[in-house]
This record gives structure tokens, C-alpha cells and sequence, in this order.
């Protein structure tokens, strides 16, 4: 058996890095910047008010009440024409320009108005309620570096700065298959003795559209080898990952194994993980496969383990496996010391510490278990059994909102 990490080694020194190019930021989301994103000027891009209220020279209310000529008006989006002088201010609104000669904002509530002019009720030291021409970015600053995965905020930073078409790595395009004769689709309302919905397809879909890739279902397909040889050769040339489940394992209708093997550069690994031991891997006419097992829940373990962080690292990530955090395992469970166990446990937080125990049954077939879990908690090699009250590793795969109002 293969240890797991040199598994996933291998696996990233494998995969091709995809292309990149330019893109719209609205086609951003969850991309990865090739290269470093510079300002080229300052944001703000010029000094402006940061409240609702009065420009001012600072010198000038120095002792309070003091009162003030009104020279003019300056929403937002308009530009001062008047420059402030002793004696004076202009009336101005959040995010307009300092006019010149003013170096302080007075708020609108420190104030009192007059006719025109405007009394002046607490003062000012210079700089009071400015927000500085480049004291968020400074131009030639990088604002976001290559290896970035842009989320809404970095997309908001871009926008403001005008990288409208930042250069990323391009959308991976993944083909999913499924392969099994008892497998029907899920929309199938009876089934015949021996069939089952097929699962793993749609989860895969949504796991990986959810990663950021454009996924080509490729649906089920039957124990047949010509079947199978075509779906293959379509994932091969429209994909940049094909993701079969189900026929890797020993079973002698496992016929997935037999075309992989005559189509060449696959190889059958047994990892020391589980769920997810036996699996194929390899280049098919230039496209990586894996080919997952197809229990339910060693198809999610083994694509999170290997098919995410192949498919961020082809995206351009620096780091694409997920966070770990520590947790309390609060049941004990036993597992296997030669693997590393992936435990599915549903997590709650007492206080800001994560309590962990198994969602349900742990036989790889028991999807429901999976559907309620949160995290995978990670056993590692060499521990055969794990009492209740240890601290667990646990790799979060979602974080469940469950704060209330009242929490
Ligand atoms: P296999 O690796 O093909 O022998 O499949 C192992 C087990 O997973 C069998 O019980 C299959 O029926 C089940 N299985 C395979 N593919 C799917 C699928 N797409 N959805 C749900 N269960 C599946
Ligand atoms: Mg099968």
C-alpha cells in the first residue's frame, strides 16, 4: 500500500498546470491570479472627506464655538471649486474631495448651521475624519499576488483599482462518469430488482462545480467496454480531468479496470487510506483520470483527498488542501493502524472549540452518514484505537451555519 501523502504527491507532480489568461472579473470567482495584480494609482485615488460635514482648516477651531463662512456645497462625485481659507469652509459630503486649503473634516452633528455660514461646536486636529489619497492601496503596490484564489472582496479590490480582466488560470473542465450495470438514473421512480439510483455522479457535479470547474456530465455508463471506450475518449477530448467512479476494485465485472488498462497509463493503487483504498490514476491521450471506487462515501473521501487538491493545483493554488483544525473526538471510535482513517463525524462547537463525534455508521457504502457530517477526522497510521475525550485533527469540508440570534 502506498502511503497516502506520497499518493497525493505523486498526484500533484503529476497534473499539468492549465493555462492562463486574461478574464472578466465577473468570471472570477474562485479562480487563481497567474501573476501579481499592481495599482496603478493610489486608492483613494484623491484625499476626500470620510464623514457627512464641514472643511475646514484645523488652526481654525482651534477654541470652539467658532463660526465659519459657507463658500459652497460638494456631494459626492463632484469637485470642490473654491479652496478654503481663514475664516471659512465648504459644506461637503462623505467621499467628495478635500478642497484645497482645508486639512480637516468637521462632522455634521459637531455643528450648528447659520445662513450661511456654520458654527463650529467641537473642533478638529489636521487630518480629522480624511481619508488620505492612497491610505488603502498605494499605486505600484500589489494588492493581490499570484497564487491568489480570488474571492468577492479580492474581486471588489481589483475592481476598484481597474484590473477588470486580471490574468488567471483558466476554468478547469472536468467530465464525471459513472460506471455500473446496476445503476439507473436518479430520476428513475421504481426500481427493478438489482438496480439502485446512481449516486456518485451527482454529487461529483456538484462538488466539483462548487470547486469552480465547468463540469461535462458524462452520466452512466453500463459494464461494457465499448461504452465505456467512447465515454472515455470524450472526457479525454473535451476534458482536463476525467472523474469515473465504481469497476476499480476486485470484482471480475469490473470492466473499467480492463479498458483502462488496454487504453495504457493508468495505474491501480492500493493507498493506505479509508475509505478510498483501491484507485486508478493515471493519463489518458493526454487528460489525467482518476478512477475512484464507486461506494459512495470512498468516492467523496477519495475526491477530497485527491481529485480537489489535483484540480486547485491545475487551477494555480499554492496550497490546495484544506485547512485542518483541532477538535475533541467526544465518542470513542477504533481504526485501522495501517491506514489513515477518515472518520466522518458532525461537528458542534461548544464555546469556540469544535466537538466531534461519528455522523453515523462508517462502512463505506452508508452515504447518509456522509450527508450529515461535517468534517473528515483524520486518524493517522499507527493508532488503532481512538478514546472519547482525545483531540482529533479535523479537516472541515463545511462549516454549518447554526448561530442564532440568540447565540
Ligand atoms: P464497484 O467499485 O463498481 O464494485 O462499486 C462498489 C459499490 O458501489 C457497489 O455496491 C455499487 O453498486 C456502488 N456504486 C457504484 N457506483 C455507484 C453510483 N454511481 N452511485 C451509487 N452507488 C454506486
Ligand atoms: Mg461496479
Amino acid at each position: 500500500m502506498r502511503p497516502l501523502i506520497e499518493a497525493q504527491q505523486q498526484v500533484l507532480d503529476t497534473v499539468p498546470a492549465l493555462p492562463a489568461q486574461p478574464t472578466p472579473l465577473a468570471d472570477c470567482l474562485g479562480l487563481v491570479l497567474a501573476e501579481d495584480v499592481i495599482a496603478p494609482h493610489n486608492i483613494p485615488p484623491f484625499d476626500n472627506s470620510a464623514m457627512d460635514g464641514y472643511a475646514v482648516r484645523a488652526v481654525d477651531v482651534q477654541s470652539t464655538p467658532a463660526t465659519l463662512v459657507v463658500l459652497e456645497d460638494v456631494p459626492a462625485g463632484s469637485v470642490p471649486t473654491r479652496s478654503v481659507g481663514a475664516g471659512q469652509a465648504i459644506k461637503i459630503m462623505t467621499g467628495a474631495p478635500l478642497p484645497a486649503g482645508a486639512d480637516s473634516v468637521i462632522r455634521v452633528e459637531d455643528t450648528e448651521p447659520g445662513a450661511d455660514t456654520v458654527t463650529v461646536v467641537t473642533g478638529a486636529t489636521v487630518g480629522t475624519s480624511v481619508r488620505r489619497a492612497g491610505g488603502d492601496i498605494a499605486a505600484g503596490s500589489t494588492v493581490a499576488g499570484a497564487g491568489t484564489r480570488l474571492g468577492a472582496n479580492h474581486l471588489g479590490v481589483l475592481a476598484s483599482i481597474g484590473a477588470a480582466t486580471p490574468v488567471v488560470c483558466r476554468r478547469p473542465i472536468v467530465a464525471v462518469l459513472s460506471t455500473g450495470d446496476e445503476l439507473v438514473p436518479y430520476e428513475t421512480p421504481n426500481l427493478r430488482p438489482g438496480q439502485i439510483r446512481g449516486t456518485n455522479g451527482l454529487v461529483l457535479v456538484n462538488v466539483l462545480t462548487e470547486l469552480g470547474a465547468t463540469v461535462i456530465d458524462l452520466g452512466i455508463v453500463g459494464d461494457n467496454a465499448d461504452d465505456l471506450r467512447s465515454a472515455l475518449g470524450r472526457g479525454a477530448a473535451e476534458a482536463d480531468v476525467i472523474v469515473s467512479s465504481g469497476g476499480v476494485s476486485m470484482g471480475e465485472y469490473d470492466l473499467v479496470k480492463a479498458v483502462l488498462t488496454e487504453l495504457g497509463g493508468v495505474d491501480f493503487w492500493q493507498v493506505a487510506m479509508q475509505p478510498g483504498k483501491p484507485f486508478a490514476f493515471g493519463i489518458i491521450e493526454g487528460t489525467p483520470l482518476f478512477g475512484l471506487p464507486g461506494n459512495p462515501v470512498s468516492v467523496f473521501v477519495a475526491f477530497e483527498q485527491f481529485v480537489r487538491p489535483a484540480v486547485l493545483h491545475m487551477m494555480g493554488a499554492r496550497r490546495p488542501f484544506r485547512p485542518r483544525i483541532t477538535g475533541v473526538l467526544d465518542e470513542a471510535v477504533d481504526t485501522s493502524p495501517e491506514k489513515t482513517v477518515f472518520v466522518r463525524v458532525a461537528v458542534t462547537w461548544v464555546g469556540d472549540t469544535a466537538h466531534a463525534r461519528p455522523s453515523g455508521g462508517q462502512d463505506s457504502n452508508v452515504l447518509s452518514a456522509l450527508a450529515s457530517a461535517d468534517a473528515l477526522a483524520v486518524i493517522p497510521v499507527g493508532i488503532d484505537t481512538v478514546p472519547a475525550g482525545s483531540k482529533v485533527s479535523l479537516e472541515m469540508f463545511r462549516y454549518p451555519e447554526n448561530r442564532g440570534l440568540s447565540d
